[in-house]
């Protein structure tokens, strides 16, 4: 039946490299691959056999021609793509794969291995310039790749993120090399319309935190994140970046657009010699001098507010600030540029800072559960730098930073306060600002919402109530 398939091998040249160094060069044998595979057959063969009669090889790119003169009978061969990790093809390889442990060490993954004393001591010495091994982390992989398990291995990969890994040559200790892996980058859109809260909105609909964060960044000065309403709208326009066809990350956001109520907000990236920043439609900067609250994807818990019933002391007393529920370690972030003038602990407040922005304004962030290291009386702090982490240290019933905002020595609502507006962009940068707004506007008004999050909210109340329907039926009985 496959004798039509019979093939002589004779006189086909095929790569022997089993080790490729470069990102370009495993982007080449990918191309390689695929011209192979429509080819098909004929070259899966040959590189199988390739790869079984070659040696882990030291030199990338070297050619060999076979010299098979048999047939082949191709229904003998179970015909595969090879699989490539690390620029290594490993079909036909020893890899062991795993993560980095809590507390251990090179020396503890690498002695198990065969790996001599004295070779896993160079490679330390060594990899101090380029990768100290001292820096491996727990929880991050690492593989070991060699000719087979009876023999100590040739290589320790190693994984500090999904951009880039590091391959240490045990049997050459100085040959140490850091291999950036190639991102690609493709404009994608995404929106959405709120159903019960935007972080639930953005993962119904497939998107990812780092993005929602970076919406957030965009539109942090004009938009309350904790008084997002149901029926709220969002678009964005942003950079995918992938990583062999996977998803790994999301850098520029170039526009967002949100919908609460009737109110719209538009942020534009711009940037030029000059200026860089998010715009508003007009060519006013987004950012301004405060940011709306210090913590995100927070919710306030409980509302400035001058005749509260304290939950802890049981009786009337003025909340002269604004409470963030959070979980505990959640980064708290100072709301502008300042001067810390406390770090103090005390009896009601807990552990809490205290920043002066200008003559007139003052912050002061209580009941964390620690400082960030570095942050003293008289440290300089810019807007958005964490400061300290939530916690409930003090007078508090749980995890949440109480804010507080002075003027002029009096404690007031900052959510009321007026705070003054930023420097517009120059007139002279306003034409070439509106060309990309226009650009970027445009494309932003063709999305259409994602109603995914929406349809799912519909079908769990809809299997809630069929839920409960059961129930009813049963207790009739
Ligand atoms: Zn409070």
């Amino acid at each position: 039946m496959y004798s039509f398939l019979k093939i002589q091998t004779k006189d086909l040249i095929v790569e022997k490299s089993t080790q490729y160094s470069s990102v370009k060069t495993l982007k080449k044998l990918k191309r390689q691959r695929k011209r192979k595979y429509l080819l098909c057959v004929l070259a899966a063969v040959a590189v199988s056999v390739g790869f079984m009669l070659s040696p882990l090889s030291k030199h990338p790119n070297s050619t060999t021609l076979l010299n098979h003169t048999n047939d082949i009978e191709l229904g003998n061969f179970p015909i595969v793509e090879p699989t490539i990790k690390y620029g290594y093809v490993t079909d036909t390889l020893h890899v062991s794969e795993d993560v980095i442990q809590p507390n251990q060490f090179l020396a503890d993954i690498l002695l198990k291995h065969q790996v001599s004393y004295k070779t896993i001591d160079e490679i330390a010495t060594h990899s101090k310039e380029i990768f100290d091994v001292t820096k491996l982390r727990a929880g991050k992989p690492y593989a070991i790749i060699g000719q087979d398990s009876l023999q100590a291995p040739d290589v320790f990969i190693y994984e500090p993120s999904v951009f880039r890994y590091v391959v240490y040559n045990l049997k050459n200790p100085s040959d140490i090399q850091i291999i950036e892996r190639e991102v690609e980058t493709k404009v994608k859109t995404a929106s959405g319309i709120v159903e019960t809260s935007l972080w639930n909105t953005m993962v119904d609909n497939g998107l990812s935190y780092e993005l929602t964060s970076l919406m957030e960044d965009a539109l942090a000065w004009s938009i309350d994140f904790h008084h997002i309403a149901r029926g709220d709208k969002f678009k964005l326009i942003y950079d995918q970046q992938y990583i062999e066809g996977e998803p790994v990350g999301v850098g520029e956001v170039y526009a967002a657009y949100y919908k609460n109520f009737d109110n719209e907000y538009y942020a534009i990236y711009f940037e030029n010699e000059k200026h860089q920043g998010f715009y508003d439609l007009e060519g006013r900067p987004m950012k301004k001098a405060f940011l709306k609250s210090p913590v995100r994807f927070s919710r306030i818990s409980s509302s400035y507010n001058k005749r509260r019933f304290h939950p802890v002391l049981k009786r009337v007393k003025a909340h002269l600030g604004t409470d963030y529920a959070a979980p505990t370690g959640t980064p708290i972030l100072a709301v502008a540029d300042g001067v810390v003038t406390k770090r103090s602990r005390t009896r009601g407040n807990g552990k809490f800072v205290k920043i002066k922005h200008d003559e007139s304004i003052q912050t002061q962030y209580l009941h964390m559960s620690r400082f960030q290291s570095g942050v003293r009386v008289g440290t300089h702090v810019k807007q958005g730098q964490v400061i300290g982490y939530v916690g409930q240290t003090g007078l508090a019933t749980g995890p949440h930073v109480c804010f507080r905002f002075w003027k002029n020595g009096k404690q007031v609502n900052h959510l009321k306060e007026n705070l003054p507006p930023p420097e517009p962009m120059p007139e002279e940068d306003l034409p070439r600002y509106y060309h990309e707004r226009d650009l970027m506007v445009n494309r932003l008004n063709v999305i259409e919402y994602n109603t995914t999050s929406l349809k799912k909210a519909e079908d769990k109340i809809a299997k809630d109530t069929t839920a409960s329907n059961i129930t009813a039926v049963e207790v009739q009985k």
